[in-house]
């Protein structure tokens, strides 16, 4: 199937950034929110996020005022009734993105494609809340959206080929790079990433060395960018905890068990960068 326009449910920080890059990538993008203060200030991030690229001379003025004016915004779940895409980032919450399923699946058209960008739902669930389960598969955008380069593309027991090979080339065409995996608990890289993170928080936990020690011995030692510690401070600790639970749940192997000092962290309030403090003080 050929993708010309998508619907984009839910304008928060992943709902922005695959607007942004579908409209510059040339389609035609409906941006669905529950409020239009949500809508208005998801337009804003996405203006001031094309600006610093004609600033940087990345993008001509020309270009992103074409790709702004192929973006319509709407509280209407309806309005994503002509889209070929949907692609649904909304709050992660299992309840409520199976009432949306069964939404999405009466307001779509026919034939349409219905995409869930969750980070740690199953994508089999997802597709048995609709009626056309064959056209459900998983579209996992990393953050931020326009800067990270991979998408792994989802697919639920139901999915048929049909639909993965048309959002493989809808991936590819908003210039990211798909992989495929096959639905189960964290899909692939939350699957190795977040239980490292768990073990750096067990180590530190151990005393085996302090939070900057261990960051720094990731860092010098593997090669990696941030350490697992300063790592989780960005991601956020109550996330960590939730994808933890979600593979230990999913599992139920003891492997994947959250850290203690990971879940009294939470307990506590220490979420990481978004409360000013985690492993580290901000
Ligand atoms: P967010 O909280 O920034 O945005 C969610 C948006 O959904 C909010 O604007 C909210 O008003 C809206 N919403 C809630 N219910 C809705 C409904 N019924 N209809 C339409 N909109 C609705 O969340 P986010 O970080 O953008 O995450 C969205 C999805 O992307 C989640 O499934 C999450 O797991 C996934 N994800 C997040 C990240 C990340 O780093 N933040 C990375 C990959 C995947």
């Amino acid at each position: 199937m050929q993708i010309g326009s998508i619907g984009v449910v839910g304008a928060g920080t992943m709902g922005n950034g695959i607007a942004q890059v579908s409209a510059v990538a040339g389609l035609s993008v409906t941006l669905t929110d529950v409020t239009q203060s949500q809508l208005d200030r998801a337009m804003q991030t996405i203006t001031g996020s094309l600006e610093r690229l004609v600033k940087k001379e990345k993008m001509s003025e020309d270009n992103k005022n074409a790709a702004l004016g192929r973006i319509t915004t709407s509280t209407d779940l309806g309005a994503i009734g002509s889209s070929d895409l949907i692609l649904e980032a909304a709050t992660e919450n299992l309840a409520l993105k199976l009432e949306l399923f069964g939404k999405l699946d009466a307001a779509a058209k026919a034939d349409a494609i219905i995409a869930s960008n969750t980070s740690s739902i199953s994508i089999t669930k997802l597709a048995a809340a609709t009626k056309r389960a064959e056209r459900v598969v998983g579209m996992h955008f990393f953050n931020p959206v326009p800067v990270m380069q991979l998408v792994e593309l989802i697919r639920g027991l139901q999915t048929s080929d049909e639909t993965y090979e048309s959002v493989e080339a809808i991936a590819k065409a908003v210039g990211k790079s798909p992989v495929q995996v096959r639905n189960s608990p964290g899909f692939v890289v939350n699957r190795m990433l977040c239980p490292m993170i768990n073990e750096a928080i067990f180590a530190l936990g151990e005393g085996l060395a302090t939070a900057q020690e261990i960051d720094d011995a990731m860092r010098l030692g593997c090669n990696h960018p941030i350490g697992p510690l300063a790592l989780c401070d960005l991601i956020g600790l109550d996330v960590q905890l939730a994808v933890m639970q979600v593979l230990f749940e999913g599992f139920k192997d003891p492997k994947y068990r959250p850290a203690p000092l990971l879940v009294e962290m939470v307990e506590a309030g220490y979420l990481g960068r978004k409360t000013r403090k985690g492993f580290y003080n901000y």
